[in-house]
């Protein structure tokens, strides 16, 4: 029999028979590695312990210690151990795709009635019992015509499908978990047994139509969590109800920041709470800006598509643009605007981005290389289309506003603006509460366009940008865009979870596409480079984070609602606007609350509304010329005198970057 080579990771190799399998290589080495061992790592390839090895290669046996092939097993076999319980409890159900996602899995089952919670009890109880079996799985290839038979037979019409769907006549992968079987590439566990019984929770069911396709069966989808062990469950468990708490969509009710509605999905209805989160932040970011050296500007919302056929933007994105066609030849007088003149027919879009607007202002008037870098700043106010089904909140939106500007500069005056930008986000981070964030830096992809000097020149300028700085970064190898790297900002909020915000983009190529040129001081045209950089994200989202973040307790210079002034008696209603007045003449946003109720319901509805601060005033009170003041989430109370109240909550309420040193 022909001999194969195997090598280790540790370097060594041995010589095995053509067509061993992992299983047996396991074996070889020692019995307890063969019983820990799960799948292994053929040259980069995640095999199952079962698939023979025909050709010399690297080979790594894995264990449950081997993190991201052991979450892919456990998950996976999981969904087969699902759709098996389920079967096993209600026969007549059909079978359909069952993939892996983060944290988990899915399987799509076709049944009559919906599953009920107890059902999934049930399901789990199940599930249990067979990984308690440890049962065997095992693997065999099919003739294609034969599984379409078996299928036929045992009345699975969605297996039949999806395997007439696979192009060719190449054979097709069987996997038994004990007795029951289903269509799969693999690879999979030893056996059931090496599932941990209590690390995985079913979550929830939902409607999912067969294929994504509206017009077919509509099926119901079974979503399921899974994790290495019994702690990490618990911890991601808890983090679910803790993000539930947080769902900015329930704060944004509760504190009355915005709401949306079916006539305009994906766009925000700001109520005056919410867009005094919203312009509060707005000025904060102004200034900023104005002090970081950046020009702010405003661009049109409505462009003709020729300006995006230049950009490229029409050929690559149309998919995502909402299109307005203008009628150019109407008067202004027609009852009906949507019949139009087709050979008058402007075709617009909606910007999706600023860009191409930014360099429309960049070209107008001659530039010089004294003029750079040049950084104009634009709350762009944006639309992309998106679908409904991805739409989350004011999370993901249509309309929204960025936090956007576009510096042009030299190519030498890249590592010193990328610098200067890590540093002013990093400045804002920290002033918005978010202490510490992460640098994902993303190189040259493998299809992409520049000489490899240039490519060379501007990844070393970023590198040494973010070490200048005294940071670090994590490498993404080969997702930059094609025609340069840039650096994404990661911050984690209170619950460790992991939000991409800010953005630092370097691009040679819009520059060149819409002909943006100075002269440099030798007298020639020369293209200057564009960064494309953001420190928020977009309002929207960025106020979203905010809100799930602080649970809605937002710090008390960005709190919509920051003082209420409460009576406890009527007698002291006088005084209670006095003190109002006297908190918005020092720039407090306060508000008097004299309704005849007890002063605990009312302390009881405005910590609902998350108020940070409320004022309780009653006789002795009025007569002190003092208040007793109560925080947000605290019991103690501690009674202020007026004057020094004003003072203290109109330092509080003056945003971070005005404070003085
Ligand atoms: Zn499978
Ligand atoms: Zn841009």
């Amino acid at each position: 029999m022909a001999q194969i080579s195997l090598t280790f990771p540790d370097g060594n190799a041995r010589e095995y028979d053509a067509g061993v399998t992992p299983a047996e290589v396991a074996e070889s080495i020692s019995r307890s590695l063969s019983k820990k061992a799960i799948s292994a790592t053929v040259d980069g390839r995640h095999w199952d312990l079962q698939w023979p090895i025909e050709a010399d290669a690297g080979i790594a046996i894995n264990t449950m210690a081997d993190r991201a092939p052991a979450l892919e097993l456990v998950r996976h076999d999981l969904a087969h151990i699902m759709a098996r319980a389920v079967q096993e409890i209600w026969p007549d159900v059909k079978v359909t795709i069952g993939p892996v996602i983060e944290n988990g899995w899915y399987y799509d089952f076709d049944r009559a009635e919906p599953f009920t919670p107890e059902d999934l009890g049930a399901i789990e109880k199940k599930m249990k019992e067979i990984i308690n079996k440890r049962d065997p799985v095992r693997t065999e290839v099919w003739e294609r015509d034969v599984a379409i038979k078996y299928y036929e037979d045992r009345g699975e019409p969605y297996k039949v499908e999806l395997i007439e769907a696979i192009p060719g006549d190449e054979p097709l992968r069987m996997y038994w978990h004990g007795d029951w079987q289903d269509l799969c590439r693999g690879p999979h566990l030893q056996h059931t047994g090496q599932v941990p019984a209590d690390a995985f929770k079913l979550m929830s069911v939902a409607g999912a139509y067969w294929r994504g396709d509206s017009s077919r069966a509509m099926l119901q989808r079974i979503y399921g969590v899974a994790f290495p062990n019994k702690e990490e469950l618990k911890a991601h468990l808890h983090m679910l109800e803790e993000a539930a708490k947080r769902d900015h969509r329930k704060l944004g009710r509760e504190m009355d920041l915005f709401h949306m509605q079916e006539e305009a999905p994906g766009q925000v209805f700001w109520h005056p709470n919410g867009w005094t989160i919203y312009t509060t932040l707005q000025d904060y970011m102004r200034r900023k800006q104005r002090a970081g050296g950046y020009k702010e500007i405003n661009t049109p919302q409505v462009v003709d598509r020729k300006l995006w056929e230049k950009s490229g933007h029409w050929d690559k994105y149309q998919h995502h643009m909402f299109i307005v066609e203008v009628d150019e030849s109407r008067d202004g007088e027609e009852d009906d605007a949507s019949v139009k003149n087709k050979a008058e027919t402007r075709i617009n879009a909606l910007k999706p981005m600023n860009c191409p607007c930014h360099v429309q202002v960049y070209n107008q008037g001659l530039k010089s290389y004294r003029d750079l870098p040049l950084r104009l700043a634009e709350f762009g106010s944006c639309n992309r289309f998106e679908p409904s089904g991805a739409l989350h909140g004011i999370m993901r939106v249509r309309g929204f506003t960025q936090d956007d500007a576009h510096i042009f500069c030299t190519e030498e005056q890249i590592q010193q603006e990328c610098a200067r930008f890590i540093e002013f986000t990093a400045d804002i981070y920290r002033e918005l509460g978010f202490e510490s964030f992460e640098i994902a830096f993303a190189t040259r992809p493998e299809k992409r366009v520049g000489t490899e000097e240039s490519w060379d020149y501007v990844e070393g300028a970023l590198e040494n940008a973010i070490k200048a700085v005294g940071r670090d970064y994590r490498l993404e190898p080969g997702d930059g865009a094609f025609y340069g790297p840039k650096l994404d900002f990661y911050l984690t909020d209170a619950i460790g979870r992991v939000w991409q915000c800010g953005t630092f983009q370097v691009d040679p190529n819009l520059p060149e596409r819409l002909d943006a040129t100075y002269i440099a001081a030798d007298g020639a045209k020369h293209r200057p480079f564009m960064l494309h950089r953001a420190t928020l994200g977009s309002f929207e989202r960025f106020i979203g984070i905010l809100i799930e973040n602080w649970e809605g307790k937002l710090p008390f210079w960005l709190a919509p609602r920051q003082v209420v002034v409460a009576s406890i008696i009527s007698e002291a209603d006088d005084y209670v606007h006095e003190v109002v007045a006297a908190l918005t003449a020092a720039g407090v946003r306060a508000e008097a609350d004299v309704r005849n109720e007890k002063i605990n319901y009312k302390v009881r509805e405005h910590s609902v509304g998350k108020v940070p601060v409320i004022l309780a005033v009653g006789a002795r009170e009025v007569e002190e010329r003092t208040a007793t003041l109560r925080r947000l989430g605290e019991k103690q109370t501690s009674v202020v005198a007026l004057d020094d109240l004003v003072r203290d909550l109109a330092a509080e309420a003056t945003p971070p970057d005005l404070r003085g040193a």
